[in-house]
């Protein structure tokens, strides 16, 4: 496919998980996106103030029964003033179709490989995230028909579970800050998703503000992925990215340097 949509330095784009992590310090940062859970912007009146582009994030998991709560959700967000959905899996494409919203690939799309990028253009997409298993190398030479995305901050989604990790061991507290621990003592943060589900989080967050590398790969956007941040953590992690800081504390690179066998 022609390499049409191969960008300089890219835009920021900012999802969270919490609705308070959108503070108006972060949104003064003037992401040129934010992501939202569809189910987080259910509850809301209005959006919050802040000049960016408003998107639904779909949940990762669903059941035919869901689907006409969540095209009520889309309808709603769209009257809120959202004008894009993240589309993390190739069965969203059919419930965003007529929706009327642009539709955004996310990570859960696994795109590997230039051919990916051309298929999801096909169908209509007018960005996607590249995986993160791939190396910075190979993003570079992916040939982008369509804006490529990357995250470059964040806890990575390990596992989501069908059911609520904290429901079975006992009571429910899946509102509450949780993690599992394994036997070196690292802690595994349990973000509840849609549909009492649990999507289980890297115990340190990847960190390449320090790295320059990520910003000359042709990518269009460079996403902070905010879990479990505390509203004040978030803007300070975003200037420390405008200024290329290194990390306040533990962090992995990720596979971008590694890659996968
Ligand atoms: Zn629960």
């Amino acid at each position: 496919p022609e390499n049409a949509c191969e960008a300089g330095a890219p835009l920021w784009t900012v999802s969270a998980a919490r609705l308070d992590q959108l503070s108006p310090a972060l949104l003064e940062l003037n992401p040129a996106r934010v992501y939202v859970p569809l189910e987080l912007l259910a509850s809301l009146s209005a959006l919050p103030e802040g000049e960016t582009e408003w998107c639904a994030s779909l949940p990762r998991v669903w059941r035919d029964r869901d689907e006409p709560q969540l095209k009520r959700w889309l309808v709603h967000a769209r009257s809120l003033g959202v004008t894009g959905a993240l589309a993390g899996n190739i069965g969203h494409l059919s419930l965003l179709r007529d929706s009327g919203l642009y539709i955004y690939g996310d990570f859960g799309l696994n795109v590997f490989n230039s051919r990916s990028l051309e298929y999801l253009r096909r169908k209509g997409l007018r960005s996607a995230c590249v995986s993160f298993e791939l190396r910075f190398s190979q993003i570079r030479d992916l040939r982008k028909p369509l804006p490529a995305e990357a995250i470059v901050y964040g806890r990575l989604p390990l596992m989501i579970t069908e059911n609520c990790l904290m429901k079975n061991s006992g009571s429910c507290s899946c509102g509450r800050p949780n993690v599992l621990r394994d036997r070196t003592g690292a802690a595994f943060p349990l973000l509840p998703a849609y549909g009492h589900r649990t999507e289980i989080q890297n115990d340190r967050p990847l960190w390449l503000a320090d790295l320059g590398d990520y910003r000359r790969l042709g990518l269009q956007y460079a996403r902070l992925r905010f879990t479990t941040e505390r509203p004040e953590e978030c803007p300070r992690i975003f200037r420390d990215y405008l200024e290329g800081a290194p990390a306040r504390g533990e962090f992995t690179r990720g596979l971008y340097k590694r890659g996968v066998e």
